[in-house]
């Protein structure tokens, strides 16, 4: 848990989201700013700042929550396929530096991202 990190105070319960399901180290919530039908953020409880720390730190975590985007995908009814992008870092759009895995879809994404 960090004190000042958006993400671990969501899943301290400090902060609302809206949860969708729930692990005893993952949590997936709808984005509260959707680019796309369905936009769901998908986090590991323990803090991690990226996904590079944490393949390195816990890959069997980092697994788990591939695992759990996946069951998602199917869950939230994405049979015509979606995206799954972890922003990483400044350049790589990253705002909040808890790893997550945005899952969007729900419409024909484009390619190359806007
Ligand atoms: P990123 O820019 O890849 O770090 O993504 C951070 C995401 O967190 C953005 O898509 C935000 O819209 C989303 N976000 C920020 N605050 C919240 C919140 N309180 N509840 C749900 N999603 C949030």
């Amino acid at each position: 848990m960090s004190a000042d990190c958006l993400f671990c105070r969501i899943v301290a319960g400090d902060i609302p989201a809206t949860v969708i399901h729930e692990t005893d180290r993952v949590l997936a919530f709808r984005d509260i700013a959707p680019q796309a039908p369905v936009h769901v953020v998908v986090i590991p409880k323990d803090h991690h700042p990226d996904l590079n720390s944490l393949t390195v730190a816990d890959p069997a975590l980092a697994a788990e929550l591939l695992g759990v985007v996946g069951d998602l995908a199917r869950t939230e009814g994405l049979s015509h396929g979606h995206r799954v992008v972890f922003n990483t870092g400044a350049d790589g759009g990253q705002s909040v530096f808890h790893v997550h895995a945005h899952l969007l879809g729900g419409r024909a994404l484009g390619w190359p991202p806007g």
